[in-house]
Order: C-alpha cells, then sequence, then structure tokens
C-alpha cells in the first residue's frame, strides 16, 4: 500500500467542532503489549475531566505478531467504534501497513504513537518527537542550564529515531552511541542531509552538551543497570534527560546528579506526547500540570 503524508504543522482535530458536539461518548484507547503499568489511562482520564468531555481511554492490548488482532483494532477504529489510538510497542512499525495516510512526522520518523479517523480514513501520526522537544525546552528552561546545541544520544531504537528526529529539526548537531553499530547506522541512513555522528561505546567519553538515554537501561525491575559506567565524569556543561520514567530518578539520573548536572527524566515526554495525541482526538487543550499530578497519583 501506498502511503501518502497528511500535513501536521498545524495540527487540526480529528472531529469538527460539528462533530465533537454530536459525539457526546470519546472512545479513546491504547495498543501494545504489555500494557499492565501504563501510565496513559490515568493521564487520559484527567484530560476528559479537564475538558469536561465524557468519554474513556482503554487498554487495547494485542500481542506480539497477531497481526489479525492488529487489523481487527484498526478495522473498530475505522467502523467508529473507537475515535482515537495511542500505538506503543511493539506495534508503533507493525500498524503502518494499516493505515491510508501518515502525517510528514510519522512519515520521517516510520513510526506511529497515535491514530486517528478523518472521514473514512486512517491517519497514523507521531507525537513522540514533538512531545520530546517540548518537554526539554522546558527543563532547559527551568533548570536555567547553558549549555552547547549539541546532544550524545545513547541508543538507537524506535525512541531513539523520534527524538533525534525532534533535534535535528530544532537544528542541534548531534552524535548516536549505539552498542550495535550496524542499528545506528541504520538509523543515520534513514535520516538524510541531518549532521549525524555516531560513535562507539568505547569511545563514548561525555562530551558537552545535552546527553539523552534513549535506551531501557535502568527501567524497573533492572533498576540496578545503567547506559553508562557509574564512574564515567561528566562534563560540567552538561545536562541528562533521561526517557526512562519508571523509576523517576534511575541509577543514571543519580549519578549525573551527585556530580551537579541538571537531570530529568521522561515523565515529562510521556505526558506531553499523550496531549498532543488528545488534542488531535478532541480539539481540547488539557493543563499539563493536571496530567503530571494525575501521573504522579
Ligand atoms: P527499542 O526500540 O527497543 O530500542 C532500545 C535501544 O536501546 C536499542 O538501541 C537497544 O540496543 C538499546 N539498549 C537496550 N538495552 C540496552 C542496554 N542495557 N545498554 C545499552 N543499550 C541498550 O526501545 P525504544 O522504544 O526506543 O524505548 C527506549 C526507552 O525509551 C524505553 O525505556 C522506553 O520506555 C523509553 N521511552 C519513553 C518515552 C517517554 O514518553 N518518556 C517514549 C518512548 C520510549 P539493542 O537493539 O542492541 O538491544
Amino acid at each position: 500500500m501506498r502511503v501518502r503524508a497528511s500535513s501536521d504543522q498545524a495540527p487540526q482535530p480529528a472531529l469538527s467542532q460539528q462533530e465533537r458536539g454530536k459525539a457526546t461518548y470519546f472512545h479513546l484507547g491504547l495498543t501494545g503489549h504489555p500494557l499492565g503499568h501504563s501510565l496513559s489511562p490515568k493521564i487520559h482520564a484527567a484530560a476528559l475531566q479537564a475538558c469536561q468531555l465524557n468519554g474513556e481511554y482503554v487498554l487495547l492490548p494485542v500481542a506480539p505478531g497477531d497481526w489479525q488482532g492488529l487489523q481487527n483494532l484498526l478495522a473498530r477504529l475505522r467502523g467508529g467504534a473507537l475515535d482515537g489510538l495511542n500505538v506503543t510497542i511493539p506495534h508503533k512499525q507493525s500498524v503502518l501497513p494499516l493505515l491510508d495516510e501518515l502525517t510528514p512526522t510519522a512519515q520521517a520518523i516510520g513510526a506511529v504513537n497515535t491514530i486517528y479517523r478523518r472521514g473514512a480514513k486512517l491517519i497514523g501520526a507521531n507525537t513522540d518527537a514533538a512531545g520530546f522537544l517540548s518537554d526539554l525546552k522546558k527543563f532547559l528552561a527551568e533548570s536555567s542550564v547553558t549549555i552547547p546545541h549539541s546532544a550524545l544520544i545513547l541508543g538507537a531504537g524506535g525512541a531513539a529515531r523520534a527524538v533525534i528526529y525532534a533535534l535535528a529539526n530544532d537544528g542541534w548537531e548531534i552524535a548516536i552511541c549505539a552498542r550495535r553499530l550496524e542499528q545506528a547506522q541504520q538509523l543515520a541512513a534513514s535520516l538524510p542531509g541531518r549532521r549525524l555522528r555516531i560513535l562507539q561505546p568505547a569511545t563514548c567519553a561525555l562530551p558537552p552538551g545535552l546527553i539523552i538515554n534513549a535506551t531501557p537501561a535502568g527501567m524497573s525491575p533492572t533498576i540496578e543497570t545503567s547506559p553508562l559506567p557509574e564512574t564515567m565524569a561528566w562534563h560540567k556543561d552538561g545536562a541528562l534527560y533521561d526517557l526512562v520514567y519508571n523509576p523517576r530518578e534511575t541509577k543514571l539520573i543519580k549519578n549525573a546528579r551527585a556530580q551537579g548536572i541538571s537531570a530529568t527524566n521522561g515523565l515529562g515526554m510521556l505526558i506531553e506526547q499523550a496531549a498532543l495525541a488528545f488534542e488531535i482526538w478532541t480539539g481540547c487543550h488539557p493543563p499539563r500540570d493536571l496530567l503530571r499530578a494525575a501521573a504522579e497519583n
């Protein structure tokens, strides 16, 4: 199937004002696997409440490789039984052939985390990139750190792709450090025209600028792991953004803070990407502080 790009420069709500009036109940959900510890239902329930909209956000697990299950779920969205769907691991890429169009961002990243319906069409969007950049800017402003506009990304998986796309479009100089060189090379090749350098783990001394952990190292339950050796010295003109948010303070964040480095976790990105998806589906802009309070509750 040929996938055409739908504009995501100025996202319009998936439903018109008139349609929204008619939609008295928003049927929203998340697919992926496993979903047991997802914070998304809490975040979206808070968004519905803050926007005074009726609706629900439910977990719709589909096991890895269950192609029929994924097709059935998307048929429900196409048929109107669902109004919006978030997609997480392992289906962010496997849903692509089931969609009619992709936004330019989703097409460039090659992954979808938000699906909406426009008329009879299913459109795939990616709010991870914008969600990350928005939260990064907030973090840098609030922590008042002055660092060079350069970033070292640890990992070269799906999240790294969204992060690198966002940073490259924002004019950052980027280096990727992944334990599998081939994966980093594939990522760099798929984003042509950007200033990307690839570093091998052995050469990954910490440069000045932003360090971003886009690996699951340190995530619960393996909270004693870290993508960098504990003994590694941080550059004084550095800052850390760890995409992991469970636990809130990873081993990597602890190490950085112990050396006086400003650091944050990925909870802000999670909230921001959720809020942006919610805006696409409903046209309402939920207050981020209420969503954060719900996620932390
Ligand atoms: P992914 O596609 O599986 O990619 C993971 C990357 O990390 C791969 O390059 C992988 O390399 C590498 N990696 C895995 N374990 C490692 C380790 N112990 N040391 C060094 N590198 C390691 O996963 P993803 O979707 O990119 O997600 C990465 C992390 O970001 C997860 O913790 C996820 O929860 C988080 N995330 C957060 C948000 C948010 O909103 N805050 C959004 C998306 C993702 P190999 O292929 O060699 O294993």
